[in-house]
């Protein structure tokens, strides 16, 4: 009894509060997010209410200071119902954490009290056309002016793009352009009212509003950079590659998850009339869909055992993380489709939980840095060269 008096007063975990903010909000607009390409405004205020998004702020700074065991959870948890959502959130989790990593005090003030509040909602402004999947040489120039820095360059698929706070934003000054060393600025959304391009429509995650922002001399104070002007190769090896790679990799996880479930479900109430049967009892589909599981399960604690080890410092952490997110993406991908498989030609229709899926579980891929890159960088740690 005594087992049983405990359990009923235990705080709900991580994932249990998840779940219910999933249950209630997130699933129920799931379709009609993708339908519509319309960024999930009210799944993240529900995220906010629940202290989710204070989640890679320090705690004291208000926030929930946990690191990427509570990130993965959260992640696949949302993923599960909707990646999109996912996607929004684990981007604001990648920039919180990239804004927390050195912040000052007054950026303590004005960017991380605010996001432990809830009131605040950051994202990752990296990626350009010009130079596409490699992220770490941008082309975005900064300009030191005697009273602060102007901005002019062009950043690319910005999720939560025209719906943030705040926008972490790469930039070189031109001086260097070896991989990585470029300088990291925050730069608040009212300076970038007029410059972003169409709303999102993608193939898939249509709901992050992955859009684009021309940046013509936006001035931005000396006090919103971020760390020192050209050390940005220990944030994106340190904050920005852990971060992303796992909120990516769960997210995928949960897709392949959401997979698996669906498919179970489909094949359960499948009646064949001319052998009074369910498709259950074929043999086929019994291993494919243990087949589809297994790989679920492999995923899901790959990426739960490098959090873990990310979160602990283990000195192999990075390897393990970049495995997890390279992965978890190709899972992803494999199980919607044999789940597509075993449910037939109604997964085909339009509006079938799996065609979204599918489309979504795509991105992850195209994503830098992508499955090839993350081969080539694990390889060349594993024999010593230098990954960049
Ligand atoms: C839904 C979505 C959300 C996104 N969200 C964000 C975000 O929030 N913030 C952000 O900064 N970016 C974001 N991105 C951008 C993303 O991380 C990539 O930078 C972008 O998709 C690269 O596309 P590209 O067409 O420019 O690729 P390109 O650079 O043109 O590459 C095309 C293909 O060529 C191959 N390739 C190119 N260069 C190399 C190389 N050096 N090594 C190995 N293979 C290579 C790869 O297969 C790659 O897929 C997002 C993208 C999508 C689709």
């Amino acid at each position: 009894m005594t087992g049983s008096a405990a359990f009923a007063t235990t705080a709900p975990s991580l994932v249990e509060r998840t779940r219910r903010i999933v249950e209630l909000e997130i699933a129920p607009r799931a379709e009609a997010t993708d339908r519509d390409a319309r960024w999930p405004v009210e799944n993240m205020q529900a995220l906010a209410r629940a202290g989710l998004t204070g989640l890679a702020v320090p705690a004291q700074h208000g926030g929930m200071g946990l690191g990427l065991s509570g990130l993965a959870q959260v992640c696949e948890t949302i993923a599960t119902a909707c990646p999109s959502t996912a996607l929004c959130f684990g981007m604001h989790c990648v920039a919180t954490a990239v804004l927390a990593a050195r912040a000052t005090a007054d950026q303590v003030e004005r960017f991380l009290v605010p996001i432990a509040a809830g009131r605040h909602l950051t994202t990752l402004a990296l990626s350009e056309a010009a130079t596409g999947v490699e992220f770490y040489f941008p082309r975005t120039m900064l300009h030191d002016e005697p009273d602060g820095f102007l901005v002019d360059g062009e950043k690319a698929f910005v999720t939560n793009g025209g719906y943030a706070d705040s926008y972490v934003t790469s930039v070189t000054d031109g001086t260097d352009h070896a991989p990585g060393q470029f300088s990291c600025l925050v730069i608040e959304a009212e300076r970038l009212a007029n410059a972003w391009g169409p709303p999102w429509t993608g193939l898939g995650m249509r709901g992050n509003s992955s859009r684009s922002v021309a940046l013509d001399h936006v001035p931005v104070p000396r006090e919103n950079l971020l760390g020192r002007k050209g050390d940005q190769i220990w944030f994106v090896f340190e904050v920005v590659a852990p971060w992303f790679l796992i909120a990516m990799a769960s997210t995928n996880a949960g897709i392949a998850h959401a997979a698996v479930d669906l498919a179970r479900a489909d094949i359960a109430g499948r009646v064949r009339t001319h052998t009074a049967t369910t498709l259950a009892h074929e043999p086929v589909v019994q291993t494919q869909l243990a087949r589809a599981f297994r790989a679920v399960v492999a995923a899901r604690a790959l990426v739960q055992s490098a959090a873990l080890r990310a979160d602990e410092g283990e000195s192999d952490a990075a390897l393990w993380v970049m495995a997890a997110k390279a992965q978890a993406t190709e899972t992803a991908v494999s199980v919607v489709n044999s789940a597509m498989d075993l449910c037939g030609g109604r997964a085909y229709r339009e509006g079938h939980g799996l065609a979204r899926l599918l489309r979504d579980a795509r991105a992850g891929n195209v994503m830098s840095p992508t499955s090839n890159l993350l081969e080539m960088w694990i390889g060349r740690s594993l024999l010593g060269v230098p990954m960049l």
